[in-house]
């Protein structure tokens, strides 16, 4: 019998892992000239800090949690999202007190029992950030100018900014009854689902991917129009901040997100093309000001963001991947296997990767692999080369060869290294 994988979640094998890296080292390079600093919380939280962070209603807690239960009536979960243990760990660890203003990200897997498809899965992986101590806009805009910048930097040209605000909470309860108001008589129009958010959660009726609602919506009044005072002087300050950095963005009155923490600034950024379909989102935030304080702590204003990893590799797949330079050690015979074994050790020591073949096959089988790896050189050492403390390096692009001293080797493979081009694609 075969284990099968659990449903949704994926495997990611060393061949695949180059584009992580480098996606995740650019992730970090760039929050870190902002000065974001990474949390590491735990995988596990109690139940209880999803259900109030993200909102009872909400299609994550309602359907989509990995919870289990253990003794003692204690109930714990696979964190679906980072925010509501990064705000955990905030208070746990009094940083308010500490300092007035944080800067944090974090990295790393999240758990969703969703439907799988192209995009979507039950372990997917986030990277994303959050302030804590400052109320905006103009962190608002300089973080969605971040994205824009992160974006481009891992090749992701065709990505559009879309921002909306959903004001305070005054300014929300108004908009609900609004809405309220206007679905009620178009109810029977409705899917099914969103009739039954109507009353518990009618805004959540605006992001619904179902035909029948999109219809229904189209000419809902929208939230911009409602809001006064504090809360417009921050959507006009944050759309100011945006055109004086000439960062790009689009007006969507209609977006509301998925989970409930969120007040004033909500964005989306979605790639334009490419094959992610219905699932373009690549990244998803906003402002939540009242989180920290509904969590126990004090009145703490907060904004953060979190993208799809595996959909930030999907909308960049046309970048190649850069291979590090490594070499083949090709051994024959039983001596030279074990000088190669020396020899491996001393270039890895000098910082160089080496795939040491010590299956004791044929120099065209070993010749052939190299080639198939993508080796930039292969280092052949037989009995003749063990004698004579040497080495045969073969530049399998240039399809050229050179004897090297073993004595000179750690020195001259790196020079080789940095200097030979990969070979072409496909040879
Ligand atoms: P959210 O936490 O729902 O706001 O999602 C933020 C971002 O995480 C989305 O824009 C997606 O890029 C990504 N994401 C959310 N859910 C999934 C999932 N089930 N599989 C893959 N990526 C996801």
């Amino acid at each position: 019998m075969q284990y099968a994988p659990v449903k949704g979640m994926n495997d990611i094998l060393p061949d695949e892992i180059d584009r992580w890296y480098r996606l995740e080292s650019a992730f970090r390079r760039v929050v870190s000239r902002y000065r974001y600093g990474e949390v590491r919380t735990p995988l596990l939280e109690h139940t209880e800090l999803f259900v109030r962070s993200i909102g009872e209603t909400t299609d994550v807690v309602e359907k989509e949690m990995f919870t289990f239960a253990r003794p003692k009536g204690e109930s714990l979960t696979m964190r679906p999202e980072g925010t509501a243990g990064a705000a955990r760990a905030y208070l746990t660890n009094k940083v308010q007190s500490r300092e007035p203003l944080t800067r944090w990200y974090y990295l790393g897997p999240m758990f969703r029992a969703e439907q799988p498809q192209r995009g979507r899965y039950r372990q997917f992986h986030q990277a994303g950030c959050e302030v804590y101590g400052d109320l905006g806009p103009l962190v608002d805009a300089e973080m969605l100018d971040m994205l824009v910048t992160f974006f481009h930097e891992v090749g992701v040209f065709d990505v559009e900014v879309c921002i909306n605000s959903i004001g305070g909470e005054a300014a929300r309860a108004r908009y609900r009854s609004a809405l309220t108001e206007f679905l009620r008589p178009r109810a029977q129009e409705l899917s099914e689902h969103a009739r039954s958010r109507l009353e518990t959660n009618p805004l959540r009726v605006l992001d619904s991917k179902d035909a029948r609602d999109r219809a229904a919506v189209t000419e809902a009044p929208s939230i911009l129009e409602m809001l006064e005072g504090e809360d417009r002087q921050h959507w006009e300050g944050l759309l100011t901040a945006l055109d004086a950095l000439g960062t790009p963005y689009l007006v969507r009155p209609g977006l509301v997100r998925g989970l409930d923490y969120y007040s004033r600034t909500l964005f989306e950024l979605n790639a334009t093309s490419g094959e992610l379909g219905a699932q373009n989102t690549l990244c998803g935030g906003g402002r939540y000001d009242g989180m920290v304080k509904s969590l126990g702590g004090p009145d703490t204003p907060a904004i953060g963001f979190a993208m799809g990893l595996e959909r930030i590799l999907l909308a960049a797949a046309a970048v190649p991947a850069a291979k590090t330079p490594f070499c083949v050690l090709a051994p024959l015979g039983r001596s030279a296997q074990l000088t190669a074994l020396a020899v491996a050790r001393d270039l890895r020591a000098a910082g160089i990767a080496v795939d040491l073949d010590g299956r004791g096959n044929s120099l065209k089988s070993m010749l052939r692999r190299a080639d198939a790896l993508r080796a930039r050189l292969c280092l052949v050492i037989g009995d003749s080369e063990v004698a004579r403390a040497v080495v045969q390096v073969k530049d399998l692009a240039g399809h050229s060869a050179a004897e090297v001293a073993l004595g000179d080797l750690p020195g001259r493979i790196g020079e080789l290294l940095a200097t030979t081009p990969s070979p072409p694609e496909g040879a």
